[in-house]
């Protein structure tokens, strides 16, 4: 598990830490319905690292990411990207930074559905008025086999190819973090596989980092570590994952034998 008292005398100073939250906290509503959905979590994302987060549902996985992510605002403690820290950025600032530093792969792929392929991937370089980077472009679209698909529609491409689109999006600003919440949750098993193959190529062959959410052992076994989180705090942390470690973990930190 990570904690770190050093981030509280030296928070902008650790080389290689591409985010990092300090004693996140966040606190939904208020009385009767108050929900504390992360309490006191300090996690570093080490640069070009895979990090899988667990956990039962409504642990706190989405609210995690969307506070890391700049989605959403913590209640007290503090997150940063690079060296940015968070807390000290104004809205246009924070839009900025969440466009041309942060990656994010949704469930339902959240592709356009009147865009091609490649405009799917462009359009956040296209909204920023910039143009992409041709030879990375050309290298992201290899890696994620969509050179012959550039011309589909979403609707013209299977489930794990939407994905693919998505990946090939989140990675073209080159951005410093992509964040998956539960990327291969609407996907088949080889499908998935398939786009879980994609993001451990883009840590390994690109050096991206990326931190995904799952439920699913299979998939955290693509991931370098997988953190456990449960009632909002970190409880558990493994290095070199298997599934098969994977799923002892889970059950032993349920608590159970089932
Ligand atoms: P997970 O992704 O692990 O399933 P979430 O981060 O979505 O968990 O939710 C953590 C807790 O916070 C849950 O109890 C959930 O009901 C609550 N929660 C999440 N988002 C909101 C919200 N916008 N308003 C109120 N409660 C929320
Ligand atoms: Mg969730």
């Amino acid at each position: 598990m990570t904690t770190a008292p050093q981030h509280q005398y030296a928070p902008h100073t650790t080389p290689g830490i591409a985010a990092a939250t300090t004693d996140l906290t966040k606190v939904y509503g208020t009385g009767d319905t108050r929900v504390t959905a992360l309490d006191q979590v300090s996690i570093d994302f080490r640069e070009g690292e895979f990090t899988a987060i667990m956990g039962p549902s409504g642990c706190g996985k989405s609210t995690l990411l969307h506070c890391a992510a700049g989605l959403d605002t913590p209640t007290s403690g503090s997150v940063r990207v690079g060296t940015t820290e968070l807390d000290g950025l104004d809205d246009r600032q924070l839009t900025r930074l969440r466009r041309d530093r942060i990656g994010f792969i949704f469930q339902a792929f959240n592709l356009l559905p009147t865009l091609t392929a490649l405009e799917n991937i462009t359009l956040p370089l296209s909204l920023a008025g910039r143009k992409p980077d041709q030879q990375w472009l050309d290298r992201v679209v290899a890696m994620v086999g969509l050179s012959q698909r550039l011309g589909h529609r979403p609707a013209e491409l299977s489930g794990g190819q939407q994905q693919r689109v998505a990946i090939a999006r989140a990675l073209t600003s080159r951005p410093a973090i992509i964040f998956g919440d539960e990327p291969t949750g609407n996907l088949d098993s080889r499908a998935g596989a398939e786009v879980l193959g994609f993001l451990r190529d883009s840590v390994r062959e690109l050096g991206q980092t990326v931190v995904m959410v799952t439920h699913d052992p299979v998939a955290a076994g693509f991931a370098d570590r997988v953190v456990f989180l449960s009632d909002g705090r970190l409880i558990d942390e493994m290095a070199h994952p298997t599934p098969e470690r994977v799923r002892d973990a889970m059950l032993r930190l349920s608590g159970g034998s089932r």
